[in-house]
């Protein structure tokens, strides 16, 4: 049977999944203003921005059914080509995640643990949030942030001084600071008929606050907890597709952070690393077919790459170790692509880990 997926967004995203759409002979055609976008050769593309919904309306006339990469596309966007085809995940999803304040007061509504909040529209309201609060802090954008970008830890009274002015004079929410073990994130998919799945939780460790390495753990003790969270969001929003919930995890409770409507670079592991990647999953579940397995096959870890490019012949040659280069300038802190390592048990992996990441250390000039 063959279809076309509309996507907007041609970033390495789209990209990922117009290579796992094809097996299934489901085309993809991207909607993107950029023209040397990294998906472009994988499907056509038109160029135009992602507010404009004439172009939306065109890509809906093109396609079967549609979806889109990541958060800077405006809800409106999915909203017109939903008119039209089938446009998943739902706009309601991308309005929820791309406003934290929206997107913690569901999971307070889901009884979902989160940090202490505060809406902070001026100077004012942030010296009584933290008289609520208490220091340390975190200030952030309720929109646009990504990265790490979009936010200011308050650690001592000084640090309130100007930070409205210096996150821009928008609207912020403030969160106390949680002292957290550690970062998971939990990947899973949903069908329009309801089918859920959910991959194994990933420990997650960021550098500068981007996503450096993810790993999957079997048999972790919150897998269930974790389910149930995403799960009770998921059928919130009526929701389709995957979606990443990146979670802090404190002793042996979890706190929500925040969700991604889309596949995640938590997930890129699924692709060597599982049964059906999330990529694939993504496709189907947009597409109205079955899921597929989620099961990990054998022991798996993922790196980024950013900055510079790694020694490519050096990762090539080394066993287990899959590159995927995103076709990006270098530029410092721009992430260019990612490893992922597999091995049949922890033990190799741990070396072929360590030998991965000798090759990355190569260009970024990382001691
Ligand atoms: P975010 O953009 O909200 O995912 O934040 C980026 C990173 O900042 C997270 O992955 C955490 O490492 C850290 N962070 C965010 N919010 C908090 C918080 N309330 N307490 C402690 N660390 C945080």
């Amino acid at each position: 049977m063959k279809k076309t997926l509309g996507i907007v967004g041609a970033g390495q995203l789209g990209r990922m999944m117009a290579l796992a759409a094809a097996p299934l002979n489901i085309r993809c055609v991207f909607l993107d203003p950029a023209r040397d976008a990294c998906a472009s050769a994988y499907g056509d593309q038109l160029v135009a921005d992602y507010d404009d919904l004439e172009a939306a309306t065109v890509l809906a006339g093109q396609a079967d059914a549609a979806t889109f990469e990541f958060e800077n596309v405006p809800p409106s966007t999915v909203a017109a080509i939903a008119e039209q085809i089938p446009a998943y995940p739902p706009a309601l999803a991308l309005a929820t995640s791309r406003d934290r304040w929206l997107e913690k007061s569901m999971f307070q509504r889901l009884n979902i643990p989160i940090p202490p909040i505060a809406r902070v529209d001026s100077q004012s309201a942030l010296v009584a949030a933290v008289q609520d609060i208490g220091l340390p802090a975190v200030l952030k954008t309720r929109t646009m942030g990504y990265d790490g970008k979009g936010q200011k830890v308050l650690r001592h009274a000084a640090d309130l001084e100007n930070a409205v002015a210096e996150l821009g004079n928008v609207p912020l929410i403030l969160e106390g600071f949680i002292a957290f073990d550690d970062e998971l994130s939990c990947v899973a998919v949903r069908s329009a008929d309801g089918d859920f799945k959910c991959y194994d939780l990933v420990l997650n460790e960021h550098q500068d606050g981007i996503l450096y390495r993810s790993a999957p753990q079997a048999t972790h003790s919150l897998q269930g907890h974790a389910a149930d969270y995403v799960k009770r969001v998921m059928e919130e929003l009526q929701y389709v597709g995957v979606m990443a919930f990146e979670f802090f995890r404190l002793g042996d409770s979890l706190m929500a952070n925040e969700i991604a409507p889309r596949v995640h670079n938590s997930g890129h592991w699924t692709i060597e690393g599982a049964e059906t990647s999330q990529f694939e999953n993504h496709v189907r579940a947009v597409c109205g077919l079955p899921l597929g397995d989620v099961a990990t096959r054998g022991a798996v870890t993922m790196l980024n790459v950013f900055g510079g490019h790694p020694d490519i012949g050096g990762l090539l040659r080394l066993p287990g170790v899959h590159w995927h280069d995103y076709d990006k300038a270098p530029r410092p802190g721009r992430k260019l692509g990612h490893v992922t390592v597999t091995a049949a048990d922890p033990a190799t992996l741990q070396i072929r880990v360590a030998a991965a990441e000798q090759c990355l250390r190569n260009d970024r000039g990382v001691a």
